[in-house]
């Protein structure tokens, strides 16, 4: 870099993370500048965001709405560039001007204009774990063949990251004494629930996190554990190891953040408060430190640390995610698309709580195994898991 700020783009700028990107980077005037900011829906919240931090460009996926910005921007002296197609996502994940790309969006949306970034050889501060999930191999080769820098948002990853040493980004994690990896995971809102009372779930009650504040969609996958199965195929696709490397722990409190675990007995962990600017700050920062804004962690407070076993009879979302793992090919890919749509069914109050898992484990199974040789493979599963889940969820 041989300007003096670090300029960013943050896809995704109006959600839980994207807030909690620019609050972070607000911290910092004299370290990072806002190249791009990216919405889908929420005009308003962009248009506060796009007034304090008076970005190069802003793109809403609406084109009515990109009207209105440019003109509100423009009456505020603002020249700030509103564009509103998918394509220009990717133009702003991608632009020559931009040093780092905070990937933020929900869901396979943020595929591409992630992958972008990485060809653009950015560095890719990754939040959007679905972007991987359903492209894995072919994500990290572009990231390999682009030379892109990628670090992870996700709090697990984020913490396995800072949990392993330095040259496992040069050795590979295999040849640096680690046992396994253990991912950690609250169990969500319904750790306690009996489980009879799991069919009258309502979408107010799934979006309740104990400890986290997130977007509807993640909280869902939290409530299910399938938020803890799709970061499971994150970890094997960015850290280069199998599903039987990992083992997945309940820890109530999120206070460890995941560990890894040393041949030599040794374990390392990260810990803090459940608040996403600490992974935030760090993966911006990398690899110096910053302030977070984060309270300190403070170890009067805490109780105890628990943990415990995740039971797939309760969270059979998990067992789906780690089935489909194990078989790998197009399997990952359709269980993320038919996941994102029996999802936004059980937010819409067509489906119930747990028939999530039982759309998805139809999808699955009614689903060929196939290889993905590359990116237009990838698209194609998406689009027809979507399909089948989509038919399943209206003949139920
Ligand atoms: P959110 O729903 O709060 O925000 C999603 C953002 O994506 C919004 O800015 C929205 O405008 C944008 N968006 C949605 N659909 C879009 C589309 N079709 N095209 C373009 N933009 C679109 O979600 P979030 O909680 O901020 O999560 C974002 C990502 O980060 C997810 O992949 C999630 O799994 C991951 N993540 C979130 C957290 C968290 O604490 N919130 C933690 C770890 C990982
Ligand atoms: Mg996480």
């Amino acid at each position: 870099m041989n300007h003096s700020f670090e300029r960013i783009t943050v896809l995704g700028a109006t959600g839980s993370i994207g807030v909690n990107t620019l609050d972070v980077i607000a911290r910092h005037p004299d370290k990072y500048q806002v190249f791009a900011l990216t919405a889908h829906r929420n005009l308003q919240l962009l248009t506060e965001q796009c007034l304090k931090f008076q970005p190069k460009f802003a793109v809403i996926t609406d084109r009515q709405k990109a009207e209105s910005l440019q003109e509100i921007l423009a009456n505020h002296g603002l020249d700030t560039q509103v564009l509103s197609s998918v394509e220009d996502l990717e133009i702003v994940a991608s632009h020559s001007d931009v040093d780092t790309v905070m990937a933020a969006i929900v869901g396979a949306a943020g595929l591409l204009p992630t992958l972008a970034a990485v060809k653009a050889s950015k560095k890719v501060l990754l939040a959007n774990k679905e972007a991987l999930v359903m492209s894995g191999s072919i994500f990290m080769q572009a990231v390999k063949d682009s030379d892109a820098t990628l670090l992870p948002i996700d709090s697990e990853h984020n913490a396995i990251f800072q949990s392993l040493p330095e040259h496992f980004v040069t050795d590979g994690i295999k040849s640096c004494g680690i046992e396994n990896i253990v991912l950690t995971g609250s169990g969500g809102p319904f750790l306690n629930k009996p489980l009879n009372e799991f069919s009258s779930i309502t979408p107010e009650e799934a979006c309740a996190h104990p400890n986290w504040d997130m977007g509807r969609k993640i909280s869902v996958d939290s409530a299910t554990m399938m938020n803890k199965g799709l970061e499971l195929i994150e970890a094997c696709w960015m850290f280069d190891v199998k599903p039987a490397d990992i083992e997945v722990l309940l820890h109530p409190q999120s206070i460890i953040h995941s560990m890894v675990r040393y041949k030599d007995g040794s374990v390392i962990s990260q810990m803090g408060n459940p608040d996403m600017r600490t992974p935030i700050a760090h993966a911006l920062a990398f690899p110096q430190r910053v302030d977070a804004g984060v309270a300190p962690l403070d170890f009067m407070q805490i109780s105890q640390l628990t943990f415990d076993k995740p039971c797939f009879e309760r969270y059979p979302c998990l067992k789906l995610a780690v089935d489909s793992i194990a078989k790998g090919g197009n399997m990952p890919t359709t269980l993320n698309a038919a996941n994102e749509i029996a999802v936004e069914a059980f937010l819409d109050e067509q489906i119930g709580f747990t028939q999530i898992a039982e759309v998805i484990q139809q999808v699955l199974s009614q689903t060929e195994y196939a290889e993905v040789a590359d990116l237009e493979a990838v698209l194609t599963a998406d689009k027809e898991s979507r399909q089948l889940a989509q038919k399943i969820i209206s003949e139920l």
